[in-house]
């Protein structure tokens, strides 16, 4: 590329986006996959240090969805032999996340398949977040329900919620190519839905689905617009029973490049490395915590991940430390100095005085 890639982290640490050119040389450019990971590791540490971030997912209702999005194993007509349930109840959510927050995590990510949830959802979700913080006082819960009707948003905030997470997936032009029972509007307008709330904007990809690297940059600059707090990098987990069943296009390498293109893009975001880093990074995965600052612990939604012990292993050996819940992940900057008046004149609370 025409930008080196010391002049590209320059950039990353002045909050600036790369061009698109510059993008594009990050996935397929001449540069030498470590140095790369090193512009891009440089850029990591210095927004987020050694701190890894540790998230889990609990699947409140596992299948029979009646969206046909062409990755996922729980989607209208897939038949992969996944655990298919209706509501688990929130004592059950409190219990599976009090182990992962023992086990490190800080964040607990409370999923749902289906299309959007119904007002009664909405209660159910609110039942768990409650009986989530009783047991975890200090989690941060991040709710994933779909699309969100009007006044949701609020009653999940309202509810203790901090995070709402919808990933975009793909970019838009390819979109209806993975999905036909949704658009991309719809997705980006929950996700603006959730940000006006006050709930923070959670964001992400699914790579190793045909896309090309000028897709890629798309969904990049796509996310970067919605301006999320966090950004899960999932690679495809190509299900059996679904159209996208093996569907093995990815290799170690350009994972990595991936990562560090979303790096350079969001460097002051919390990026994740999500769904499919086992397959796809294998032996890699350690040099991918130099890039990502987040990681999810356990199993994800309908498959096993890696041990939580050989998870915790890796970060230790690879030098990293597990962040705390009395550490902030994002950085000053990235917290919003301004709060809106909820109290006072307007409102049923008492005025500040
Ligand atoms: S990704 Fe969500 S909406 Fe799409 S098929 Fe799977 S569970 Fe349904």
């Amino acid at each position: 590329m025409t930008t080196s890639l010391d002049d590209l982290a320059e950039k990353a640490l002045r909050g600036e986006t790369p061009s698109r050119e510059e993008a594009l040389a990050v996935l397929a450019g001449p540069d030498e996959l470590l140095d790369v990971v090193a512009a891009g590791a440089r850029v990591r540490r210095h927004f987020f240090g050694r701190r890894v971030k540790l998230n889990t997912i609990i699947n409140m209702k596992s299948g029979l969805c009646p969206e046909d999005c062409s990755y996922c194993s729980q989607r209208l007509g897939s038949s992969a032999e996944i655990l298919k349930y209706s509501w688990i109840t929130p004592e059950k959510a409190a219990e599976t996340a009090g182990q992962a927050v023992r086990a490190g995590a800080k964040r607990v990510c409370l999923v749902a398949s289906g299309r959007g949830p119904g007002d009664r959802d909405i209660t159910r979700i609110e039942d768990t977040i409650a009986a989530v913080k009783a047991d975890s006082p200090d989690v941060e819960v991040c709710v994933c329900l779909g699309l969100l009707a009007d006044g949701q948003a609020e009653r999940l905030a309202a509810a203790g919620a901090h995070a709402y997470s919808h990933n975009l997936n793909t970019s838009e032009a390819r979109y209806s190519e993975i999905c036909s029972t949704h658009t991309f509007a719809d997705r980006t307008g929950t996700l603006r839905r959730a940000g006006h709330a006050g709930l923070s904007p959670c964001s992400g990809a699914i790579l190793g689905m045909g896309e090309s690297d000028d897709d890629i940059v798309d969904l990049a600059f796509a996310l970067k617009e919605l301006d999320p707090d966090s950004v899960p990098v999932n690679f495809l987990i190509p299900f059996k029973g679904t159209p996208l069943a093996d569907t093995w296009e990815l290799t170690p390498e350009r994972c990595l490049r991936i990562l560090a293109l979303f790096r350079f893009v969001f460097p002051d975001v919390e990026v994740r490395l999500a769904g499919g880093r086992e397959i796809h990074l294998r032996g890699l995965q350690s040099l991918a915590l130099h890039l990502a600052n987040s990681m999810f612990l356990g199993d994800y939604l309908t498959s096993e991940g890696q041990p939580g012990a050989d998870d915790r292993q890796m970060i230790a050996d690879a030098g990293f430390v597990i962040e705390g819940t009395d550490e902030r992940t994002l950085p000053d900057a990235r917290h919003d100095l301004v709060a809106i008046r909820r109290r006072g004149a307007g409102s049923d609370l008492p005025a500040n005085a």
